[in-house]
């Protein structure tokens, strides 16, 4: 928290005092970066410390985070992040890929990637003594939220569409939010959420508004670059790393250059891993401003299956072209189908994910058939979002199972007819 300066307007660089503003820039609505004291992270902390630290969490970056210690040790708010880096027994070989790694990120306490950007949102709202802390969500941010906000006791409420899976919306209510559906699209709760938080004083954590969401998301990419130091690049003989990011809002891709950035400010990174964009054909507004060569964000009118990356209007997605292109990566756009695929393909060596979560793994095959990395690249592909928070797009991704009488005699017809 000592290293916590202020912000800075990603459109135009103006800067602010942490007490100055709380959301997005007031010129521009630009996304606000967190700015941090390099120089007094240095003072407390080496590299060295980080990986010895026996933090098992994203708390063990304490020190490169805007917030304090937030206490509850011993909850499940205190166990985000920290998601292990799994090995993925010659499924890359296909695509002439040696090196693939699956991060995943359905491991953190409420099954996806956004318990990150929550954990960090609360210890923040806990800091200003918010009473109340409200998000828009297509279920994950909101699920994050309110299961962060159970293990300490603060009051949430969570605005999602009423499509969203029915998974996601018990994670909300089992939590203890006050759930609020909406009749309409994640774009519409995003707005009237944005509305009720100015009206009532709620503070808000929505995705692409608030500044500490990314700070959050930024802690993958600590866990990345350590797991590549301690681990990753002894495999690599080129020290390539390419990392695969399932992108909606732009916030996640966001949060995780702007910790590659940290790391390279500190001098701790010694080259900056290629970054990846992969979003659904059906919603790919970031996608395409970048094809057309600017950072002006048109709209969709979003039509994928994959609902946690189903977005009209990406609300970082200036940030997130820009975390691609310094880094001399790219977006890649997938169809339904091909994230289906995905699904199914992760499922055979032991990684269940949501569409959105599998939809970084169909940018990876389209990547290597595409030539777009090399065969030896160290590759490393996050899965968002656990399978088991929608069970429907699972079973579209699977064939059936058969039923039978439960006999031998049943059993045997059946076996003689499948296996010849
Ligand atoms: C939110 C989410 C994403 C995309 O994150 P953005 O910040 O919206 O780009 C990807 N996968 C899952 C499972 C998510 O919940
Ligand atoms: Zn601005």
């Amino acid at each position: 928290m000592g290293s916590f300066v202020g912000y800075r307007c990603s459109i135009c660089n103006k800067d602010y005092a942490p007490d100055e503003v709380q959301y997005s820039c007031p010129h521009d609505g630009g996304n606000l970066d967190v700015i941090l004291d390099y120089s007094t992270i240095k003072k407390t902390v080496t590299s060295q410390q980080i990986f010895q630290s026996t933090e098992a969490s994203l708390w063990r970056y304490l020190p490169i985070l805007p917030v304090g210690e937030p206490g509850f040790k011993d909850t499940p708010f205190h166990r985000a992040g920290d998601t292990p880096v799994f090995a993925t027994s010659g499924l890359g070989k296909e695509f002439g890929i040696q090196k693939l790694w699956v991060k995943d990120e359905s491991r953190n306490p409420t099954a996806s990637f956004k318990d990150r950007a929550s954990a960090v949102v609360v210890a923040r709202a806990r800091e200003i003594l918010a009473e109340v802390v409200v998000t828009a969500s297509t279920g994950n941010a909101g699920a994050a939220l309110a299961g962060m906000a159970a293990a300490v006791g603060q009051k949430a409420i969570i605005f999602a569409p009423r499509t969203a899976p029915p998974a996601k919306i018990a994670q909300l209510l089992v939590f203890g939010a006050q759930v609020i559906l909406v009749d309409g699209n994640y774009d519409s709760a995003f707005d009237l959420t944005i509305e009720a938080a100015s009206e009532f004083g709620w503070y808000c954590r929505n995705t692409g508004y608030n500044p500490f969401t990314a700070e959050g998301k930024k802690t993958a990419a600590f866990e990345i670059w350590e797991w590549w130091e301690t681990a990753g690049k002894k495999f690599s003989d080129n020290h390539n790393l390419v990392v695969f990011v399932s992108v909606g809002d732009g916030n996640i891709i966001s949060g995780i250059h702007k910790g590659f950035k940290d790391l390279q400010a500190l001098g701790w990174l010694e080259r900056m891993p290629r970054i990846i964009g992969v979003q659904a054909a059906g919603s790919a507004a970031i996608a395409n401003a970048y094809f057309m060569g600017n950072e002006k964000i048109i709209p969709v009118a979003a039509n994928t299956l994959a609902d946690s990356i189903s977005v009209d209007f990406p609300r970082d997605g200036v940030r997130a072209i820009r975390a691609i292109r310094e880094t001399n990566g790219t977006y890649i756009t997938v169809e339904d189908e091909e994230i289906l695929k995905a699904i199914a393909a992760l499922g055979k060596v032991g990684i269940f994910a949501e569409p959105a979560g599998a939809t970084s793994y169909a940018g990876f095959v389209k990547a290597a058939q595409n030539g777009v990395i090399y065969s030896n690249d160290t590759i490393l592909v996050l899965n968002t979002g656990s399978g088991l928070k929608d069970v429907k797009a699972a079973m579209q991704a699977v064939q059936e199972a058969p039923i039978i009488e439960p006999s031998m005699e049943a059993l045997k017809h059946f076996l003689e007819r499948t296996n010849g």
